[in-house]
């Protein structure tokens, strides 16, 4: 079974390669789907992010990176695949995620949405202040991985 996690990963947190270490484990196999049409403004451009991905990607045997423009259910069922994966933090991730998920399976009745609960340690952690955090110097250390930093400090030389 393939299951297909997107997201914006903008950048790639500790709380997004946790879902993606549990989700190598319990699936036989996770892609990385870096989405080009964020409605969020983006730090990082579509090629950068595809480069962390690739980074997150190495450290395992079952787990692939792509970017995709369009649909995610569109891009699931592209991919032979009906199932979508989502990491939930809180209620408020709840909420709009629930909201997401119901309205994928309007457009597409087959498709199912997977949740895993973000472990305890990283449920603080958002790609959104972790943004703001280096915009601003920031240490950045408790939220991202050694070689996401690395890749990052190597875009500004
Ligand atoms: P999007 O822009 O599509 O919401 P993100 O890149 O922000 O995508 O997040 C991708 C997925 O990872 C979402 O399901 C989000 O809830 C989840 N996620 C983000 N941060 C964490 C975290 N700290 N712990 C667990 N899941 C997380």
């Amino acid at each position: 079974m393939l299951v297909i996690y997107p997201g914006s990963f903008d950048p790639f947190t500790l709380g997004h390669e946790d879902i993606v270490k549990r989700a190598s484990s319990s699936f036989d196999e996770v892609m990385l789907a870096v989405s080009e049409d964020n409605a969020k403004s983006s730090l990082f451009s579509v090629s950068e992010r595809l480069e962390m991905a690739k980074i997150i990607a190495e450290k395992y045997i079952n787990v692939s990176f792509a970017t995709y423009q369009g649909l995610t259910v569109d891009f699931a069922k592209a991919n032979n695949t009906n199932f979508i994966l989502r990491g939930l933090r809180d209620t408020s991730d709840f909420d709009s995620e629930a909201q997401n998920a119901l309205m994928n399976k309007t457009m597409n009745n087959s498709i199912e949405t997977i949740f895993l609960i973000s472990s305890k340690n990283v449920r603080e952690i958002s790609s959104t202040n972790v943004r703001q955090i280096l915009s601003l110097n920031g240490d950045v250390s408790n939220f991202m991985s050694d070689q996401i930093i690395s890749y990052i400090k190597s875009l500004k030389i």
